[in-house]
């Protein structure tokens, strides 16, 4: 099993971290010919108008591609915000690989920066980690019949997965939790794809 992250920008070194501390094999990656031999793919956080303009052609089509031959993919964030099918407030391009609909900064300037724990009101879902990390986070407004939702804060999905693509609007890697981690390293099948 080798995992890659995306490493155009954002905190991709703190993912190797999580990883590390699960025993996953990692590596950055940021040109397609890094994708040989991958089982799994992370997309941090970060500044998604950013990450969009450092991912050209080339390395947008070998994310398609990787998830069409049976990646695994996992997004964080800003992750989330490009994996969605549309993205608002304001509208901008994604890689429509997750059924969801998410507004950018969603929260407004209360959720600027927030630790959300398990216990606190509001809460709900079959997966909630004991603490959540919320960063300019981007509320997902709505999800598709196939997407399920692990966690909900006050109703809005921020921990989704649908098939071999999780998302969280929150940062699991900033915290010692390693369950959603955890939970992607187990969707990922050992075969490179
Ligand atoms: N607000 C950022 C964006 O729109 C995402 C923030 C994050 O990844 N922590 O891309």
């Amino acid at each position: 099993m080798k995992i890659g992250i995306l490493a155009l920008q954002g905190d991709f070194e703190a993912h190797g971290r999580a990883l590390d501390d699960l025993g996953a094999r990692w590596a950055a990656v940021a040109v397609p010919e890094q994708f040989d031999g991958l089982t799994g793919l992370i997309i941090p956080g970060g500044e998604s108008t950013t990450m969009l303009k450092l991912l050209t052609p080339v390395l947008r089509a070998a994310i398609v591609a990787f998830h069409d031959r049976g990646g695994a993919i996992y997004g964080t964030c800003a992750g989330t915000i490009l994996l969605a099918r549309e993205v608002r407030d304001p509208v901008q391009e994604s890689l429509g690989l997750l059924d969801a609909v998410v507004g950018r900064n969603g929260y407004g300037r209360q959720l600027e920066s927030a630790i959300v724990r398990q216990g606190d009101s509001g809460v709900a879902g079959e997966a909630v980690p004991e603490e959540m990390v919320f960063i300019r986070a981007p509320v997902i407004h709505s999800v598709g019949a196939e997407v399920r939702v692990l966690a909900s804060i006050d109703r809005h999905p921020v921990y989704v997965e649908q098939g071999r693509v999780m998302a969280t609007t929150f940062h699991p890697e900033l915290s010692g939790d390693r369950s959603v981690h955890r939970r992607f390293l187990e969707k990922i099948e050992v075969k490179p794809v």
